[in-house]
C-alpha cells in the first residue's frame, strides 16, 4: 500500500441530515427563480429518499470497521431543522466517534443547546457573517441575528466547547466587520474563523465581486491586534493564530482560504448527502450511492462501503475546481 494511500485510511466524515435550509445566504442559494433558470437545483430529497437514522449509523458502524474514523460533523442544509435529530447525536455518541460536532446557523439552537450536549454532542460551529441586525438578515434572506446570539450563549451556558463561529467575508458587504467580530470572539470566548468565499453555488457569479482573500483579512486583523501564527494541525482547514488585543484580552482566530491558501492535499473528509450519496470533495458531485448498499448483510455492507470509501477518496480533486454547480446546502457544507 502506497504512503498517500495509507494516510488515506484516517477519515471524518460530514453528515447532512437534511437539505432544507430555511435561510437562502446570498452567497449559498440564489432565489427560486435565479436557481431554475441557472439549473442549480439542489438534490432536494423528498422525506422518503432521505437515509433514516438507523441507516446512517449503519454506514458509521461500517466506516468505522474498515477506517480511522476521526470525527462526524452533523450538517446539512440545516441540521437541526431535522425531526428528531437530538435521538441521532444520541445514537451517534454510543458509536464512540472521537469528535461528534455539529454545524448550524444558530436559529433554533437556543432551544436544543442543552438536549443536544446531553446527549453527547461535543461541539458547535455556527454560521455568524455580520454582528449588524440589518445586513445579518440581508445575508442570510431573513435570519434574525438575535436568535443566533441566545444560541451562542445557550452553547457557552451549558459548555459545548470550544465554540466556532464561521464568517464568509465578502468585498462591500461585511468585511468593515472583520475587526468587529475578532473583537466579538474575544470577548466572549469563542473562536472565529474567516471564511473566504467559494465559487460555489450563488456565489459562483458574483465571486469576483465578492471575494476578499485571507491575507487582507489578515491586514485588516493587524490594525487591532497582535497576531501569533499557532502550528497547523494536520488535516485541519483552518490556519489559526493567536490574537491579543490592546487591553490583555486573548484568543484564537481562524482563517479558512480555500482559494488562495487550498488544503486539498491533506484533506480526508468524506461528505454524506442527506440522500446517501458518498462525496470525496466539494468539487465534484459524482460520488459513490451508498443508499442501496445499507440494506445488505453486516460482511458484505463493510466490504462494499470500504471499496466506495476508497472510490470516493480517488475521487479527490487536486486542487478544487467547481466544475459542477452544486449547491452548499444540497452537498452538506
Ligand atoms: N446550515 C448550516 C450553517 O449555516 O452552518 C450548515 C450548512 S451551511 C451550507 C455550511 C457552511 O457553508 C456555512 O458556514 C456557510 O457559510 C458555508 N457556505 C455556503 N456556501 C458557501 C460559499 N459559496 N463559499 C463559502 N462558504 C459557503
Amino acid at each position: 500500500m502506497s504512503g498517500l494511500r495509507q494516510i488515506r485510511r484516517a477519515v471524518s466524515l460530514r453528515i447532512s441530515v437534511t437539505d432544507r435550509c430555511p435561510l437562502s445566504c446570498v452567497y449559498c442559494r440564489p432565489s427560486g427563480k435565479e436557481e431554475s433558470k441557472r439549473g442549480l437545483a439542489p438534490f432536494s430529497s423528498t422525506r422518503a429518499e432521505i437515509l433514516s437514522f438507523e441507516e446512517i449509523v449503519r454506514l458509521v458502524r461500517a466506516i468505522k470497521s474498515c477506517f480511522d474514523l476521526s470525527g462526524i460533523r452533523i450538517t446539512g442544509g440545516e441540521p437541526l431543522v431535522r425531526r428528531g435529530l437530538v435521538r441521532l447525536v444520541a445514537m451517534l455518541s454510543k458509536e464512540g466517534v472521537p469528535d461528534l460536532s455539529l454545524t448550524t446557523n444558530g436559529q433554533l439552537l437556543a432551544e436544543s443547546a442543552s438536549s443536544l450536549r446531553g446527549a453527547g454532542l461535543r461541539r458547535v460551529n455556527i454560521s455568524l457573517d455580520s454582528l449588524d441586525r440589518r445586513t445579518y438578515h440581508a445575508i442570510t434572506g431573513g435570519g434574525d441575528l438575535e436568535r443566533t446570539l441566545s444560541g451562542i450563549d445557550a452553547v457557552l451556558q451549558c459548555g459545548l466547547t470550544p465554540v466556532k463561529s464561521n464568517m464568509v467575508v465578502l468585498r462591500n458587504i461585511n468585511d468593515h466587520e472583520i475587526v468587529r467580530m475578532a473583537r466579538f470572539g474575544l470577548e466572549r470566548g469563542i473562536h472565529v474563523r474567516f471564511l473566504e468565499v467559494m465559487p460555489i453555488g450563488a456565489a459562483a457569479a458574483r465571486f469576483d465581486e465578492w471575494f476578499v482573500s485571507s491575507a487582507d483579512v489578515v491586514r485588516e486583523l493587524e490594525t487591532a491586534f497582535d497576531l501569533h501564527a499557532l502550528p497547523l494541525v494536520p488535516g485541519a482547514t483552518s490556519r489559526d493564530f493567536l490574537v491579543c488585543d490592546g487591553e490583555g484580552r486573548r484568543g484564537v482566530i481562524g482563517l479558512i482560504s480555500p482559494e488562495s491558501v487550498p488544503f486539498c492535499g491533506s484533506c480526508r473528509r468524506l461528505r454524506l448527502t442527506a440522500g446517501g450519496r458518498l462525496l470525496g470533495c466539494l468539487a465534484r458531485v459524482d460520488g459513490v450511492d451508498v443508499g442501496p448498499m445499507l440494506g445488505r448483510r453486516a460482511p458484505v455492507l463493510r466490504a462494499q462501503l470500504a471499496d466506495a470509501v476508497e472510490k470516493t477518496l480517488a475521487l479527490k480533486q487536486y486542487p478544487q475546481r467547481f466544475v459542477d454547480q452544486r449547491l452548499m446546502v444540497s452537498i452538506g457544507g
